[in-house]
């Protein structure tokens, strides 16, 4: 079983619990991480699907297509729309949890990649130990 997490959405009403280590931690600054975070980039955590368990609350869903016509299909808080979580056609089997959704101690996780630094900001240095890649390794965008 392994540890056990939890986080939850800004307004309280969505809780979830994760269990055992993550398979996948990146940052990525593609545009759908700094659209849905706002921020310079966004901090992915993936589990195994089994491993993740939804407390309450509601989530809605929203899906997108990728440039590739891959989806991406994005879960929220139907109350404050926080991002919480997501699947992803090309990861089957895994769910992405919102890094900065865990109760502290928030980032008890080590990222090991950050993926579409072609679009980090000049200003924002990478942390040794940290395998950067251009694109998503793997596909034509690389
Ligand atoms: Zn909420
Ligand atoms: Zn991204």
């Amino acid at each position: 079983m392994g540890e056990i997490h939890e986080g939850g959405c800004v307004c309280g009403r969505v809780r979830y619990r994760t269990s055992g280590e993550p398979k996948r931690v990146s940052l990525c600054s593609c545009e759908w991480c700094t659209k849905r975070t706002g921020s310079a980039l966004g901090v992915s955590v993936y589990f195994a699907e089994d491993d993740v368990e939804f407390l309450s609350g509601n989530l809605k869903s929203h899906r997108l297509n990728s440039d590739a016509g891959r989806w991406i299909d994005s879960q929220f808080c139907e109350d404050c729309g926080t991002v919480l979580t997501w699947t992803l056609e090309f990861l089957p089997g895994h769910r992405g949890i919102a890094g900065g959704t865990f109760d502290p101690p928030t980032f008890w996780f080590e990222p090991e990649r950050y993926v579409f630094t072609r679009s980090k900001p000049a200003w924002l240095n990478v942390p040794d130990g940290i395998t950067c890649f251009a694109g998503m390794p793997g596909s034509a965008s690389e």
